[in-house]
C-alpha cells in the first residue's frame, strides 16, 4: 500500500516512479479486512485512488455478552473495507509498464547524485531516490538500520471471514451489520462486514472481517510457529500449513466461552490464521537517498486499524517535502522532521489500547489506561474511533 501511494504521489509532483515488488503473482489479500479513516479516505482521493465502492458503512458499534445479549451501543458511521478494494484502487494508479512483479530488493547503494538497487534476480536500477515500502520486515531497513527491530507485543490474533451466505439469520440478524466487540477477560473479540470476492458489496454476498486477540508469550508463540510438517517458522505461519492440533485448540477454547453468533462466524471460515502482533517505531526514517514509508518505517499495534491510512499520510507528506524543496537532501530531512513523531505517536498509542489484554503493564498510566478500558463502554470509544490522532495535536 505504501509502495503504490508513493508511487501515485511523486507522480502528480513530475517524478518519473517504478515500483518494485518481490511477488511474482499480483497479490491478494487474505481476507482481510480494514477499517477506514476520514485521513485514509483523504489520501485515497488525493492520490487520484478515489473511494469508488470502497466498501461497507456500519451505522453502529455494539457489545456483546457470552449470551448474545446487546450490553452496549454507540452510534458511530464508519466504512469497513478490505485489503484487496484498497490494492486494487491503488494498482489502477499505476501505469502497468511501470509496475514490476517479481523483483526482490538485495541491497542498495548511494552517493551525493542517488542510488543503484540491486535485486535478488540480478537487475540493478539507478535512481534520485529509493523508497523503501517494504513493510514491516523492511530488507531496506534491515540493511540502514539492523538493530531497529519489531517487538512481539505478547499477543496475537487468529481470524478470518465466512461468507455471509453461510451464517446463520440469527447471527445476519443480530451481529452482521454492526461493528461488534465481545470482550472475555483478556481477550478480544471483534467482528464487522466487508465485501465478498471480487469485492461483491451486495447483500448476501460479502463476508465478515472476524478477529480474535489472545495472550500467548514468545515460547508459546515459537511453538505455534511449527508448521504441520515440523518446520519451525520465524514469524507466522503460512495458513495452509497452520497445525491442526492447534487449530483444533482454537476451536475447542472457542466453544467453551463465545456467543453463538461468534461460533458460527467460526465455524464456517474455511481457512482461519493467526497473526502475531508486533509493533516499533525507527529513530530515523531517512538515510542520505533513501527514506522508509509505512510500516517499515513504524508499526503499530492493529487496535486502531490505522496502517494503511499512516503509510498514505507518509507518501503524501513525502511527496509535499519533494515538491515544496529545491534541493532533495533538504526535503528528505523535512520528510523526516514531519513523520517520524508522527509514527512514533501512533505507535505509543497503540499500545496504549493494548493495555486492555494485560500483557506487561509497566506504569501507573499502564495500569490506569488497563482499568479503564476493563469496561466495554470504554473499549467502545477507543478502539479503531476516527480522530484519535486530533488528541495530540
Ligand atoms: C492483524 C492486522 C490488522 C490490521 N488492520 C488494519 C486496519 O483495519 N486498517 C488499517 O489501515 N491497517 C490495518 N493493519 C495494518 C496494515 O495492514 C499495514 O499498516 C499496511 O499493510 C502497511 O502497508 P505497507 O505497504 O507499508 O506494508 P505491507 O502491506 O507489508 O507491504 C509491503 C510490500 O513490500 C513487499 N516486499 C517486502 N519485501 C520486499 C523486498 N525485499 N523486495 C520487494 N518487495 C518487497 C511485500 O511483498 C509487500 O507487497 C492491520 C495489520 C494487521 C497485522
Amino acid at each position: 500500500m505504501s509502495g503504490l501511494f508513493t508511487a501515485a504521489f511523486l507522480r502528480q509532483i513530475g517524478w518519473d516512479v517504478d515500483v518494485f515488488e518481490r511477488s511474482p503473482v499480483e497479490l491478494v489479500g487474505r481476507g482481510a479486512g480494514i477499517t477506514t479513516h476520514p485521513e485514509l479516505l483523504a489520501a485515497l482521493e488525493q492520490s487520484g485512488a478515489g473511494t469508488h465502492d470502497l466498501g461497507i458503512e456500519v451505522p453502529k458499534r455494539i457489545t456483546i455478552d457470552r449470551h448474545g445479549r446487546v450490553i452496549g451501543e454507540r452510534p458511530l458511521r464508519q466504512i469497513l473495507t478490505s485489503w484487496d478494494r484498497l490494492q486494487r484502487l491503488l494498482r489502477a494508479t499505476i501505469d502497468p509498464a511501470r509496475y514490476h512483479l517479481g523483483h526482490n530488493f538485495e541491497r542498495v547503494e548511494q552517493d551525493e547524485r542517488g542510488v543503484r538497487v540491486h535485486f535478488a534476480e540480478g537487475r540493478v536500477e539507478r535512481g534520485d531516490l529509493l523508497v523503501g515500502g517494504d513493510g514491516i520486515r523492511s530488507g531496506v531497513r534491515a540493511q540502514l538500520a539492523p538493530d531497529v527491530q519489531p517487538i512481539y507485543s505478547g499477543y496475537y490474533i487468529w481470524r478470518g471471514a465466512p461468507n455471509e451466505a453461510d451464517l446463520a439469520p440469527q447471527t445476519l440478524a443480530s451481529i452482521f451489520p454492526y461493528f461488534v466487540f465481545f470482550l472475555p477477560e483478556r481477550q478480544q473479540v471483534i467482528g464487522y462486514p466487508i465485501a465478498g470476492f471480487n469485492n461483491d458489496l451486495r447483500p448476501g454476498h460479502r463476508r465478515y472481517n472476524f478477529i480474535w486477540y489472545r495472550v500467548g508469550d514468545a515460547q508459546q508463540l515459537r511453538a505455534m510457529c511449527v508448521d504441520e510438517t515440523g518446520h519451525q517458522h520465524d514469524y507466522s505461519v503460512p495458513p495452509p500449513l497452520i497445525r491442526r492440533d492447534l487449530i483444533a485448540q482454537m476451536r475447542a477454547d472457542a466453544e467453551r466461552i463465545m456467543p453463538a453468533a461468534f461460533l458460527d462466524c467460526l465455524r464456517h471460515i474455511e481457512r482461519q490464521f493467526f497473526t502475531p502482533i508486533y509493533d516499533f517505531s525507527a529513530p530515523r526514517i531517512v538515510f542520505g537517498r533513501i527514506a522508509l514509508v509505512g510500516d517499515a518505517a513504524a508499526a503499530a499495534r492493529p487496535h486502531m486499524g490505522f496502517g494503511v491510512a499512516k503509510a498514505g499520510g507518509d507518501a503524501h507528506a513525502l511527496a509535499r517535502a519533494l515538491d515544496a524543496h529545491d534541493d532533495v537532501d533538504a526535503a528528505l530531512a523535512a520528510y523526516d522532521a514531519e513523520r517520524q513523531p508522527i509514527g512514533e505517536r501512533i505507535m505509543l498509542h497503540g499500545r496504549k489500547l493494548g493495555t486492555h489484554l494485560g500483557v506487561d503493564l509497566k506504569t501507573d498510566e499502564d495500569r490506569k489506561m488497563w482499568k479503564l478500558l476493563q469496561d466495554f463502554e470504554a473499549m467502545m470509544d477507543w478502539i479503531a474511533v476516527p480522530n484519535f490522532l486530533a488528541a495530540y495535536r
